[in-house]
């Protein structure tokens, strides 16, 4: 019998060694049935890349992860196809949540026996996360199983395309309480004047026609929040949270030492019965104030990941124009061209001493 040979690609794969430190390596890597090899053409970069770059994470955490390849928002080109729905050259947005089944690793058994199908290729522990213990897009050619590449319709520039990733977490997160959405009376507040707070703002006023009689955004710092024309804006250094309007649902975005200030004023303007979404990182853990939590009767949601599923959601949403206009705030004027590794490493490294409003975007020329 003749087994017929899987194709391989070389991968120039920029890996994170130890904080501050990447290298070049090239590895094979092989094309199964079903998969596709994108190049990567624009990514953006995350606060999690920054955490690993910069050494933020626990020893723990980077001696299990490193080294690896950064990068998980971003967008490329087919160069490679063994799926009969992609075809080389096309524009597609890379999904970086892989879902363990499609790795062949099965299923968490943790996941709640009354679990959909959508909640646990989200957050079944088997999966692989691109830049999060397995390499991500910081290389020249990626191998991905074809559900984890999204075709991008020509009515979507590459500069929206590949806010996707983005877009899709909060879409996630804000999936949970859909159903409280879609009620023409209920009021949302979003803690967190940085992009993630603003896309998940931006989002809510997209998808579920949210203005500013209902959606509340808060910050700290007011030229961020002059940003959110969409909604009605209030700093929290001076707002009267126990005193003020009750809102039906919390939505958190700030993360690291604001988390726990955010979660209490939060917790303070919920209605009873409402919803606290938690979307913020931190590495450290939170005091809250949970007697409230009990006497409201208040439910937590917690979000990190998206998949499949709301990428292709968002990308359909983002064929709008009104939504493109939105989105354009976040985008910086000038993309960071990446031809080598020393272009890289320069990148994250100004990435890591100067963080602006706007997402720092990274244009690869593999060639
Ligand atoms: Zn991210």
């Amino acid at each position: 019998m003749q087994l017929k040979a899987v194709p391989t690609v070389h991968s120039r794969t920029f890996r994170l060694v130890k904080p501050g430190e990447v290298e070049e390596v090239t590895i094979e890597r092989h094309v199964q049935e079903g998969e596709v090899v994108v190049e990567p053409t624009l990514a953006s970069i995350c606060h999690a890349d920054l955490r690993y770059y910069m050494g933020q994470r626990r020893p723990e955490a980077l001696a299990k992860k490193l080294p690896m390849a950064l990068l998980h928002e971003g967008i490329g080109k087919v160069v490679i196809s063994r799926s009969p729905e992609f075809e080389v050259g096309q524009r597609v947005v890379i999904v970086p949540n892989i879902p363990g089944t499609l790795l062949g690793k099965g299923e968490s058994e943790i996941c709640s026996s009354t679990s959909t199908k959508e909640f646990r290729d989200n957050y079944n522990e088997k999966n692989e996360f691109l830049g999060s213990g397995y390499d991500g897009i910081a290389q020249s050619r990626l191998v991905l199983p074809a559900e984890c590449v999204i075709p991008i319709p020509d009515s979507i520039p590459d500069e929206i395309a590949v806010l996707s990733e983005l877009c899709t977490v909060s879409y996630r997160a804000v999936s949970r309480v859909k159903e409280r959405l879609f009620s023409p009376d209920m009021k949302v507040a979003v803690f967190g004047d940085g992009p993630v707070g603003y896309l998940t703002a931006a989002l809510i006023h997209q998808i579920y026609e949210l203005g500013p009689d209902r959606l509340k955004v808060f910050g700290a710092i007011p030229e961020k929040l002059a940003h959110f024309e969409f909604a009605d804006c209030s700093l929290v250094q001076t707002y009267d949270f126990k005193g003020a309007d009750k809102v039906d649902i919390v939505v958190e975005c700030t993360g690291g030492k604001f988390s726990e200030s955010a979660i209490n004023q939060g917790i303070d303007l919920l209605k009873r019965g409402g919803s606290l979404i938690l979307m913020g990182v931190t590495e450290e853990r939170v005091p809250i104030n949970t007697r409230d939590i009990l006497e409201k009767g208040l439910s937590a949601y917690g979000s990190s990941r998206s998949s499949s599923v709301d990428f292709r959601a968002v990308i359909s949403a983002m064929a709008d124009e009104k939504y493109q206009t939105l989105l354009r705030k976040i985008i910086p004027p000038t993309f960071t061209p990446v031809q080598s590794v020393q272009d890289f490493k320069q990148a994250m490294d100004s990435a890591s001493q100067h963080r602006g409003w706007q997402k720092e975007i990274l244009a690869f020329d593999w060639s």
